[in-house]
């Protein structure tokens, strides 16, 4: 394929990473071509050593973001105009989390649960042993927990592998009241069309719902393949592409973005990189649960610090393993954040009406310098960086500045809008 399609991948994937105006692509026409490699080889999944993975290394694509939008903000003091850009998460939250749950199994034999009765709690083994409780349908119990904190989530059923149809009118509510219900798809869905077709046929005879979003089962992936067959379905998301051994970002990125296809042309649907498996921590890593929470304290805070997102996923099977302990102190840990929590669908919607939101800067005859921002949702807040203290930013419309701080000859604000409007810098 011709570097220049890649470049022109590349440089769209920075300008909306960023979330300045579309018409600025060109700022970055002189990227060098290592840079452009590595972020593309990145993003296709290219670029993964798990055997010397070091959990204090940086999402190097994150990292390049930063780079970018520093070499923008140079170009707007360069020309005494103000710099401005979409915020990454709604009310300008500073970093977002995907809760997630995938469904391998949804009940066991008694003898697998006398095999493995060490990982729950005596109480609920034996209320297990006497028929009352299913410690693998914990559906009910986690959105429960869940609902504590005002949190939503995502639910995958591996629908091939066993029946959910008993459960259809709760998983139906769940998936009215902001849940959501997605497919978690089974073996060799991600090479074979035809297996992924009969398992969404499958899922919508269980629940007679559509899928929007998706996981595969095991992490299986074929980078263009499975994201062909995902998009011939029409899924908005696919949240596969993660590591299973161990936390980390396996795309460079914990940002949500338009995979390419093969010829380095944006697709529809949104990847959003896996960042934390449950199972990588005990099965693999052998960690026990301090450590383990200790881990997930570290990529909280790696997350904050880039403004990423955290997509974890807490197999929804397991929840009572680990004496039920972990999950909820991992929501009681977010809830003290600043940060955005929703299901893998609320991240992705999110996702998308940020990109819709457009931001056109133009020179006015009378004011000079004017942007104006359109297709406002629910949320939307933009930040500006103003490097002439003696100008000051008004505002025509339906925004009003929550934020402004002034360091180093730079003021900086965060504008919360509740609809289009235009800005002035007088
Ligand atoms: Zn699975």
């Amino acid at each position: 394929m011709s570097l220049s399609k890649t470049k022109e991948y590349v440089i769209q994937f920075l300008t909306k990473s960023i979330g300045i105006p579309n018409e600025l692509e060109h700022i970055y026409e002189d990227i060098p071509e290592d840079i452009i490699k590595q972020i593309s080889t990145s993003l296709t999944g290219n670029d993964i050593e798990t055997e010397t993975f070091d959990h204090n290394s940086a999402p190097e694509v994150d990292e390049f973001i930063i780079w970018a939008k520093e070499i923008y903000e140079e170009i707007c003091k360069d020309n005494n105009i103000p710099a401005i850009w979409k915020s990454k998460w709604p009310n300008g939250k500073k970093f977002a989390v995907a809760l997630t749950h995938d469904s391998d199994s949804i009940e066991v034999t008694e003898e697998h649960l006398q095999e493995v009765k060490e990982r729950f709690s005596e109480e609920d083994l034996k209320e297990s042993l006497n028929n009352k409780k299913n410690l693998y349908w914990n559906v009910e119990r986690i959105k429960e927990v869940e609902d504590k904190f005002n949190f939503k989530s995502s639910f995958y059923f591996l629908t091939s592998e066993y029946n959910v149809s008993k459960y259809k009118d709760t998983l139906n509510e769940l998936n009215r009241d902001g849940w959501e219900i997605g497919l978690h798809a089974g073996f060799e869905t991600h090479e074979d069309g035809d297996k992924m077709n009969n398992d969404i046929e499958e899922f919508k005879k269980q629940l007679e719902i559509q899928p929007i979003g998706v996981r595969e089962h095991y992490l299986q992936f074929n980078y263009h393949k499975t994201l062909d067959f995902l998009e011939r379905n029409n899924f908005v998301y696919d949240t596969s592409l993660g590591f299973r051994e161990h936390p980390g970002f396996l795309l460079g990125t914990s940002l949500p973005f338009n995979p390419p296809n093969e010829n380095w042309e944006k697709r529809d649907i949104l990847e959003l990189p896996l960042i934390i498996m449950d199972t990588s921590l005990w099965g693999y890593m052998k960690l026990d649960e301090n450590e383990g929470m200790k881990l997930i304290e570290n990529y909280i805070e790696n997350t904050k610090e880039y403004g990423g997102l955290l997509t974890l996923l807490w197999h929804q099977e397991a929840f009572l393993m680990k004496k039920g302990n972990i999950y909820p102190k991992i929501l009681e840990r977010l809830s003290k954040e600043e940060c955005f929590v929703s299901s893998g669908i609320g991240i992705a919607r999110w996702w998308n009406s940020r990109s819709d939101v457009i931001i056109t800067v133009m020179s006015d005859s009378e004011k000079g310098w004017k942007c104006i921002i359109k297709n406002v949702v629910k949320g939307t807040c933009i930040e500006m960086k103003n490097f002439d203290l003696s100008k000051e930013i008004s505002i025509n419309g339906k925004g009003r500045i929550i934020h402004k701080s002034e360091a180093n000859g730079e003021i900086y604000y965060r504008i919360e809008l509740e609809g289009d409007c235009e800005l002035f810098y007088v």
